[in-house]
C-alpha cells in the first residue's frame, strides 16, 4: 500500500498547481500581499463594496460590520482580511476554524481581544458546534457566557467583550448554517480571476521579486495559473529559477512556456494528473461515460484523489462532465489533447458504454 500513499501525496499535497498554501508558499506570500485595497488586483464589486463599508464605519468611529469571505483557496481572502484591519487601523487576530475544537478555545480568544480587533477566521465552517454557538451571541452582543463546573452544578458566568469585526472566511458559503451566516453585516463572494488580472498579479510580484519579466511571458505564466492568485505567484517562483539558471534571468514567453513544461504544467494550466485523466477518458473509453471508479483504476489513482483533486478544476474548463451514466468528455477536451473524436461517435456515446457508470 506505501507506494500508492506516495501517489496520492505526489498529487495532491506537492503541486504545483494546487491551490492551498504549502509552506514555502506560507513564507513567500507575506511579501507579495497587497497591503490596501488600492493595491489589491480585480474583484472590483467585492473591493468597492468593501471600501463603502470601511469608510462609513471610519466615519462614525465605529467598529466594522463583520465580513464573511467565500471563495476557493488561494483568491486573497487572508490578504483581504488584513487589509481590512490596516484600513480600520486596527490589529489583526488570525485562527481557523480546525484550531477551534472546544468553546474554550474561542472565549479565550475572544476575551483576549483589544477594541476595534480585526479576528480572521479561516475555514470558519470547520468550527465545532459548541464554539459556533458561542460565536453567535459574540457576534451580536460582544458577550459570551463562559461555562464553569460540570453536570448541574455548571453555572453560566456573562463575560463582556470589546466590540470588534469577525472576518470568517470559507470555501462555500453554503456550507454555513443560516443563523451565522445572518450574522454578518456583509458577504462577498470571490470569483476566480481573469487572465488579464492575473497578468498584473504576476508584473506586480515579479517587479517586488525584482525579476524582469515581458508582458507576454506575464501572460503566458497566467494562462497557466488556473485563475488563482497564489498559483499564479508559485509559477512566476518556479519560472524565474528557471531564467537564471538555465538563460540570463529575463522571463520572456519562451522561457516561461519551457520552464513550465518542465514541471508539466501545460498552457491551460493542467497537471500530469490532470492531463492523466483526460488521456485515459479520451483514448481508453473513448470519451466517455465512464464511471468514476474504472477511470481511477486506468489512471493508476484513488477515486477520491480522480474526483477531488482533478476534476472540479477540468468541470470547470468544460473539459469534462459529470453525468448520471458517468465521466464524459467534451469537444473541448478532444481538442486540447490534440485528439480527433472517433468518428461515428459524437463526444459522449460509444463504446464506453461497455464499461459503465
Ligand atoms: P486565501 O486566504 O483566499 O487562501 P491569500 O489571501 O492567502 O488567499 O492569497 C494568496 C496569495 O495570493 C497571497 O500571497 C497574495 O499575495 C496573492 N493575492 C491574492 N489575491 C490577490 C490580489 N487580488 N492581488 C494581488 N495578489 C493577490
Amino acid at each position: 500500500m506505501n507506494w500508492d500513499d506516495t501517489t496520492d501525496t505526489d498529487a495532491t499535497g506537492e503541486r504545483l498547481v494546487g491551490s492551498v498554501a504549502d509552506r514555502e508558499d506560507q513564507a513567500v506570500e507575506a511579501a507579495l500581499r497587497p497591503k490596501d485595497l488600492g493595491e489589491f488586483i480585480g474583484q472590483e464589486k467585492v473591493r468597492e463594496q468593501l471600501d463603502l463599508v470601511l469608510r462609513a464605519a471610519r466615519a462614525r468611529g465605529a467598529t466594522a460590520d463583520h465580513v464573511l469571505l467565500s471563495g476557493a483557496p488561494g483568491l486573497g481572502k487572508t490578504t483581504l482580511s488584513m487589509i481590512i484591519a490596516a484600513e480600520m487601523e486596527a490589529p489583526i487576530r488570525i485562527t481557523s476554524g480546525p484550531a477551534i475544537q472546544h468553546a474554550g478555545d474561542l472565549a479565550a480568544i475572544l476575551s483576549s481581544l483589544q477594541e476595534g480587533e480585526v479576528l480572521f477566521l479561516d475555514e470558519i465552517h470547520r468550527m465545532s458546534r459548541p464554539a459556533e454557538e458561542m460565536l453567535y451571541m459574540a457576534m451580536e452582543d460582544f458577550r459570551v457566557d463562559v461555562i464553569v463546573g460540570k453536570g448541574p452544578g455548571a453555572t453560566a458566568i456573562p463575560l463582556e467583550l470589546p466590540p470588534f469585526t469577525l472576518v470568517g472566511a470559507t470555501t462555500r458559503a453554503g456550507l454555513l448554517p443560516p443563523p451565522l451566516r445572518d450574522r454578518f453585516g456583509f458577504t462577498a463572494h470571490m470569483e476566480f480571476y481573469e487572465p488579464a488580472e492575473l497578468e498584473r498579479v504576476v508584473h506586480r510580484s515579479a517587479s517586488l521579486l525584482d525579476v524582469e519579466i515581458d508582458p507576454a511571458g506575464a501572460a503566458e505564466i497566467a494562462g497557466r495559473s488556473r485563475g488563482t492568485p497564489r498559483i499564479a505567484n508559485r509559477l512566476l517562483r518556479r519560472v524565474r529559477d528557471y531564467a537564471q539558471v538555465k538563460a540570463d534571468g529575463v522571463i520572456t514567453k519562451d522561457i516561461a512556456a519551457a520552464a513550465l513544461a518542465v514541471y508539466e504544467v501545460d498552457a491551460r494550466g493542467l497537471d500530469r494528473l490532470d492531463r492523466a485523466v483526460l488521456e485515459a477518458l479520451l483514448k481508453l473509453f473513448g470519451g466517455g461515460p465512464v464511471g468514476l471508479s474504472t477511470l481511477s483504476v486506468a489512471v493508476g489513482e484513488e477515486r477520491e484523489t480522480v474526483e477531488e483533486v482533478a476534476e472540479p478544476f477540468l468541470v470547470r474548463e468544460g473539459l469534462l462532465a459529470r453525468t448520471p451514466r458517468g465521466r464524459v468528455a467534451t469537444p473541448a477536451a478532444w481538442a486540447h489533447l490534440g485528439l480527433t473524436p472517433p468518428r461515428s461517435q459524437g463526444p459522449g456515446n460509444g463504446q464506453g458504454d461497455l464499461f459503465g457508470a
